[in-house]
């Protein structure tokens, strides 16, 4: 953390007025939550935002300032930022026109380092717990609303403070956003427990197709499920988490197939292992516990690579 850095944010925040704030394709309550909480703090500060989420943000109703949402920038801005992405690629278009990405705010650790300015801690939970420590250095206040989408982030990313990486500064920030007006049980709810029917009926279709070998445990979810189901997402609805909960599993992995012969990845990992590097050679990214990619093939081809690889992980890291 440099404040060289902060106070270079600070001057560049004073002097912009018309912000574009973007996060990752199939959001998750971290980017919501960082895009949000940084964005409503901008817009107390006077100034302009655009915060553009590509993909069904509908999950997000309750997140205040989610209803001004966008699913594509317009017009031109004096700052571009991007929040919890480690690739430019990974903002589903939203990018395509603005050539300088001014401010990069990430945690993984395979992040790129696209931005002008990069404030990448990979050693945070969540992206919402970086922002909470360097919005006030950038001269950014918090309110309620902003402590609820921040706190939300912190909740979405630990799956409410169950990951190995929350330790008590953790739990201190934590404190401070509820002090701050965020309702503790209120995002948790929201955010990890409460399912819509068509979610929960979609997950049926995925776990009637779970499999299980040597610790390897996967399901997947097809095009024809959720058109079935009517599913709005192409998300996995969080049943990688489900996955990941089944005692045999050292690595959960869920195949969610995509439009134009694309299939997304995620892999989940017990403590200890590390399922970052896999995904990144297959083009994605992430986290020591928990990592994606997004891999082009047929269904059944990619389940096919991706399980023989990550078997071969498993023999390596066990
Ligand atoms: P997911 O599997 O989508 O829940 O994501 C798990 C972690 O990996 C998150 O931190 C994601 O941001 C990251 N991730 C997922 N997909 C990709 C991708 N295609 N490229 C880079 N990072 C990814
Ligand atoms: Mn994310
Ligand atoms: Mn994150």
């Amino acid at each position: 953390m440099s404040r060289d850095i902060d106070s270079k944010i600070a001057e560049k925040f004073k002097n912009s007025n018309r912000f574009l704030i973007v996060s990752h394709v199939r959001p998750d309550a971290d980017a919501a939550g960082s895009v949000l909480g940084l964005g409503l703090a901008l817009e107390k500060a006077g100034k302009t935002v655009q915060m553009v989420l590509k993909d069904d943000a509908q999950r997000f109703g309750y997140l205040p300032g989610s209803d001004q949402i966008l699913s594509a920038p317009t017009g031109a801005f004096d700052m571009v930022i991007v929040v919890d992405c480690s690739d430019p690629d990974r903002v589903g278009g939203a990018l395509s026109g603005y050539d300088i990405i001014d401010l990069v705010v990430d945690h993984h650790k395979t992040n790129l380092q696209f931005g002008d300015t990069n404030i990448v801690e990979s050693d945070q939970v969540a992206t919402a717990a970086i922002l909470f420590d360097h919005m006030p250095d950038w001269g950014l206040s918090f309110d309620p609303e902003v402590a609820v989408n921040l706190l939300s982030g912190i909740v979405g990313d630990t799956i409410g403070f169950r990951t190995p990486n929350v330790n008590a500064d953790v739990m201190r920030k934590a404190g401070a956003l509820i002090n701050l007006g965020a309702d503790l049980a209120h995002i948790y709810r929201e955010e990890l427990v409460m399912k819509s029917f068509k979610a929960v009926r979609y997950w049926g279709a995925g776990l009637s197709r779970m499999e299980q070998d040597d610790g390897l445990v996967w399901a997947s979810l097809t095009l024809a499920d959720r058109r079935k189901i009517g599913y709005p997402g192409n998300d996995d609805a969080d049943l990688v988490n489900v996955l990941s909960s089944v005692k045999e599993a050292k690595i959960a992995l869920i195949f969610i197939e995509q439009p134009q012969n694309m299939v997304k990845v995620s892999w989940r990992a017990r403590p200890g292992m590390d399922v970052s590097g896999i995904a990144f050679e297959f083009g994605g990214g992430g986290h020591a516990a928990a990592a994606g990619a997004d891999i082009e093939g047929t269904l059944e081809d990619v389940m096919e690579d991706v399980t023989l690889e990550t078997k071969k992980l498993l023999e390596n890291q066990f």
